[in-house]
């Protein structure tokens, strides 16, 4: 919300309204941080409670001097130390926090009160309307904040603190739950404080359905939200249609997509729940700030270090945070680690060091399917004429439970066989079943897509079922008990078939190993090659999008198949983002407009770069033609079909959509990334490339390349190289080398906090601030800045 500069008298930091001295949000540095770095050995400082400097990104400052700076260190190894010249032989002093707290005074009661009215408001409102106010608390220093805040507002006997223990935990959470409950229950014995957590164990899990990745996260439905939802459930179990309202401690700064959000979100993270998002706005240095200012209990692990306080081992987590975590708790890091291992190994990666680089590398982190999970379960589906045969070995429930959900008219059983009616959608279908010990066979008398489907889905949850709760937690009415073993109570089921639809495959654990999903795979690499039809992506049209984006949706004048494609162009591009069937206005949209430069190249170089990571087409065309090529659209669709096994007409409409984007926008002829050049009927795109980038451009594709790699150091070479398929300027825009590093000086000398190039002699290294996790909120703060 502030600005922050540095303020010498205290050793600590000021909030301002406006500032020439402006510094990224840093974060407070304790000995205990020092000591696991081993700036022990450099540098003379008290054990004391206090901070004693600031970090931002890697880089340490005491009084607003850098000192210091660490580089490298992972999981495995620890990061080198370099000290600048003002950090020799330093003797710290703890900051003064009086004096820290007593400048910022001010500055704080305005954010403070901010939160205090929201809070009020958002009460006073829903009060009548949900059944629970909740704050969500993890341990971290951001629900610390919102507790304090919502406590100083609501009457203690009006919300409940939930703990959601994913059993993933470090230890210093558990702790401060206890102290924070202690802390509360003094000044509040009313308000009430819960644990709750999923019936089984990470360890276990984690095996059955595979590490957690970026792409399969099922570790936050299991471990998050169905334990709360279940438990809210159990408190009131007559209750249907359960609301609660959550004040949670997202925000902005943290989390990529949240800053163009309604800071009260309905039904965005859980049909049941609304999102109060307290201090959505609010600094990082603001939050320690605040802790200080009210003497409230901090998590240990950031006197560690640690950036975020959360699961131990996460998909997430950076290499700094798996450095810390493993150093000092070692046997819990180890755990995950060794499921890791394991599931690398069942793939076929035999050799230790093979499998620690593959770990370092955090290439587990990108799991996409079940190859290396053992189970004995299998599912097959056989189209037999009219009819569809779903046969299922070893299924772990009963399938006669699960098509409860549908309304089922007469089933009448001979011996193993059964035999009746379902009805969907007010259709009766004739379906016939058999079960014995490990095997299960349903026959569908009915070739409807959509019939077909949802029960292609009940099979999935029938013979992968372990009752991780998940979908037990989508059931609105409370019809859904999955321990311990799965019960519909048909008196309450409303046949919606929320449980069975809230993921593709019906079952969290079925998606979770559903290996057409993996990443390895060709097909999942084209999947969506055709998803514009031929239809490109025209100026024109954007322009139309951003005059008004709100009112695009109904006074667009695409035709039927033109408006899907520019929809998904759209999606693509990271100007809308499709949630839950709905479609919102993305952060990056009202940046670009906010900032009046949506009608420029820099924008189409904007959503060039986005596009790269996102649309298997234009993916396919950066990685695969080389620059300087010129090519027909036959003969790119040849090239298509040779690396993907897909049809002609998805190969060939992908490519001409891509060729429309070119002969309609500046990506084709002003950035030369497609020139168009035409004889006659016959288009000849040659892939050409420029060094006209805007340097904006470069340091946003800089970051989205550094955020993609987990890796904010890299250097010129690397992005040159040809095996560099990831991103970078070259791979996107052809931009030459000399280009690219006259630019790379220039951003250099603007952006300080942001880039830092060394580019003499044998050197071309290029360092970027890791505390940037969030491209678009950079986008931002640099149109900002520009303006
Ligand atoms: S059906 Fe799947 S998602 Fe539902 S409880 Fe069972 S394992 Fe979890
Ligand atoms: S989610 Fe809907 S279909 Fe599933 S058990 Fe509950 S009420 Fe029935």
């Amino acid at each position: 919300m502030y600005k922050v500069e540095w303020d010498k008298k205290s050793g600590g930091v000021l909030l301002v309204t406006s500032s020439e001295n402006e510094i990224i949000p840093p974060r407070p540095v304790f000995y205990e941080e020092l000591d696991l770095l081993g700036f022990n050995k450099y540098w003379d400082y008290p054990q004391s409670q206090e901070p004693l400097l600031w970090n931002i990104g890697r880089r340490y400052f005491y009084k607003g001097e850098l000192v210091a700076e660490v580089r490298g260190g992972n999981i495995y190894e620890e990061p080198k130390i370099k000290l600048t010249e003002n950090g020799k032989n330093l003797k710290l002093e703890p900051i003064n926090l009086e004096l820290l707290i007593e400048n910022n005074k001010e500055a704080l009661k305005t954010i403070e009160n901010e939160a205090i009215d929201f809070i009020n408001e958002v009460y006073n409102k829903y009060k009548d309307k949900v059944d629970y106010f909740i704050v969500s608390y993890s341990g971290g220093k951001d629900s610390q904040v919102v507790l304090d805040l919502v406590s100083r507002t609501i009457p203690p006997d009006e919300f409940m603190v939930i703990f959601t223990d994913t059993t993933m935990e470090i230890p210093p959470t558990y702790e401060i739950f206890e102290k924070t409950k202690e802390y509360y229950s003094k000044i509040y014995p009313t308000l009430k404080f819960f644990i709750v957590r999923n019936e089984q164990h990470s360890y276990d899990l984690w095996k059955i359905f595979g590490p957690p990745s970026r792409i399969i996260r099922w570790c936050c439905s299991v471990y998050k939200t169905s334990p709360q939802v279940r438990f809210l459930r159990r408190l009131n179990p007559e209750k249907q249609n359960l609301k609660i309202l959550v004040f949670d401690g997202v925000r902005a700064e943290e989390s990529t997509r949240r800053s163009g959000y309604s800071r009260v979100a309905e039904e965005v993270k859980h049909l049941t729940q609304i999102n109060a998002e307290v201090i959505r706005d609010w600094n990082l240095t603001e939050t320690f700030i605040y802790i200080y200012s009210r003497s409230l209990p901090l998590n240990k692990g950031y006197r560690y270090g640690l950036n975020r306080v959360g699961c131990s081992i996460c998909p997430f987590g950076s290499s700094w945070s798996e450095y810390i975590i493993r150093s000092i708790f070692p046997d819990i890091a180890n755990v995950y680690i060794d499921i890791i291992g394991n599931h690398l190994t069942s793939l076929g990666l035999h050799d230790e060091e093979e499998r620690k680089k593959y770990i370092i590398s955090g290439n587990w982190k990108k799991r996409a399917g079940g190859d290396g999970v053992e189970n004995n379960i299998r599912v097959e589906f056989i189209k037999e004429n009219k009819n569809f045969k779903i046969i299922m070995f070893n299924p772990r429930e009963n399938i006669l439970e699960w098509l409860k959900v549908f309304k089922i008219i007469n089933i009448r059983k001979n011996q193993n066989t059964y035999i009746g009616e379902l009805k969907f959608n007010d259709f009766i279908t004739d379906i016939k079943l058999y079960l014995s010990d490990n095997y299960t066979e349903i026959i569908v008398e009915n070739d409807d897509v959509n019939i077909i489907n949802t029960i292609k889905k009940i099979a999935y949850k029938t013979a992968y079922c372990i009752h991780c709760g998940a979908c037990e937690a989508e059931c609105k009415t409370g019809a859904l008990k999955v321990l311990p073993n799965v019960k519909i109570n048909t008196n309450l089921c409303k046949n919606c078939l929320n449980c069975v639809n809230f993921v593709s495959n019906g079952c969290l654990l079925a998606k979770s190993l559903d290996s057409s999903e993996r990443s390895s795979n060709k097909m999942g690499e084209a999947q969506g090659f055709g998803r514009y039809l031929t239809f490109g992506m025209r100026s024109e049209w954007l322009k139309s999008f951003f005059a008004n984006p709100e009112e695009w949706f109904t006074r667009n004048t695409l035709g039927n198949r033109q408006y899907p494609a520019m929809i998904n162009w759209l999606i693509d591009s990271e100007l809308l983002i499709h949630q839950r069937k709905e479609k919102i206005i993305s952060p990056l949209t009202n940046i670009l407009k906010k900032h009046s430069i949506f009608i420029s190249t820099l924008s189409w170089q904007i959503i060039w770069i986005n596009l790269f990571y996102n649309s298997p087409v234009v993916r396919w065309y950066l990685n695969k033609i080389p620059w300087y090529t010129s090519h027909t659209s036959k003969s790119l669709t040849k090239l298509v079909m040779k690396d993907f096994e897909i049809s002609f007409k998805t190969a060939y409409g992908g490519i001409i959509s891509l060729l429309n984007t070119f002969e309609s926008s500046p990506l084709g002829n002003t950035l030369k990334i497609g020139y168009i050049e035409k004889n006659g009927r016959l288009r000849i795109v040659k892939k050409m490339g420029t060094d006209d980038i805007h340097p904006i451009a470069i340091l946003y594709s800089l970051y989205r390349y550094a955020i993609f790699k987990k890796r904010y150091k890299f250097t010129v070479s690397e992005l040159y190289k040809d095996t560099n398929k990831d991103g970078s300027p070259y791979l996107l825009f052809g931009i030459s080398r000399e280009a690219l590093e006259n630019n790379l000086r220039w951003l250099n000398n603007k952006y300080r906090d942001l880039i830092h190039v060394d580019i003499i002699a044998d050197l071309d290294n290029i360092s970027l601030s890791e505390e940037i996790k969030d491209y678009v909120a950079l986008l931002n703060d640099i149109m900002g800045r520009e303006n």
